[in-house]
């Protein structure tokens, strides 16, 4: 379980003469367990935000408490500890390696760190839980964008993360799989408690997690929770948040 705290989280570029503030001052508190999404325009600092919380950026001032710990203090080596511990990737593009089939896409995390025993056994039965019992050796060219992706959410979860961050990770699957990459995200969520926090263009997706944050020119715009005994945010709930 993952809880982040975000205490004034800025980023800024210098680029000649102008300074882009990417993120501009951002606090928050993400609990442990919650399915999180990050919508606005583009160009709002979504992405940075993101690579911030998976300790890719170094923030130009501001804290990121990552259960607890000040990952400011933490070296380079460290940091990549934790990352490597604590946080699984999903990306837009599924970043699958095209000579390397399912399985071993799944266990590839493992080369750089290993959480526990038996990372085979656990790589096919991650590959089971996400459907792909039959896709254990296709290579990424022999399958379809959501298996591919479904082969990432299984290798982002290989070394039992606590939080997993997605950029925009069904920015490029039809909507029909784009649901099902989501519902499977949530089915991940509620069963091993992990923290999803996704990046998405698409108000569908946003629709399904528990919270809407909207930024604007890297600050927080809104921050919208599914309330009372709603399981997920309706369209009604975004009118406003997701223009
Ligand atoms: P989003 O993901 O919402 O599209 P980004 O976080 O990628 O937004 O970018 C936010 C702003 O920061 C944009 O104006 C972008 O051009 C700028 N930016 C992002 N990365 C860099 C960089 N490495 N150098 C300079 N400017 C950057
Ligand atoms: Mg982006």
């Amino acid at each position: 379980m993952a809880s982040i705290e975000l205490h004034d989280l800025t980023k800024h570029y210098k680029q000649g003469a102008t300074t882009v503030k990417a993120v501009d001052g951002i606090s928050l508190n993400i609990e442990a367990g919650e399915f999180v999404s990050i919508v606005g325009r583009s160009g709002s600092g979504k992405t940075t935000t993101l690579d911030l919380l998976g300790l890719l950026l170094r923030p130009s001032a501001g804290q990121i408490m990552l259960d607890g710990m000040d990952t400011g203090k933490l070296r380079d080596g460290a940091r990549a500890d934790l990352r490597g511990k604590k946080i699984g990737f999903v990306f837009q593009d599924f970043n699958l390696l095209p000579g390397l089939n399912a399985i071993e896409n799944v266990m590839l995390p493992l080369r750089y760190h290993k959480n526990g025993k038996d990372g085979k056994a656990r790589a096919a039965s991650l590959l089971e839980e996400v459907g792909l019992k039959d896709r254990v050796h296709h290579r990424p060219d022999q399958m379809s964008g959501g298996e591919q992706q479904r082969v990432a959410i299984a290798r982002s979860l290989i070394n039992r993360p606590s939080l997993v961050l997605g950029d925009e990770p069904t920015g490029e699957v039809d909507s029909e799989t784009s649901q099902q990459i989501v519902a499977l995200m949530r089915r991940m969520n509620r069963e091993y408690g992990v923290t999803f926090v996704l990046v998405t263009h698409d108000m569908d997706v946003a629709a399904q997690t528990d919270r809407v944050i909207r930024l604007k020119d890297g600050k927080i715009l809104s921050d919208v929770r599914a309330t009372g005994d709603q399981k997920f945010l309706t369209g009604a709930d975004l009118q406003g948040v997701i223009a």
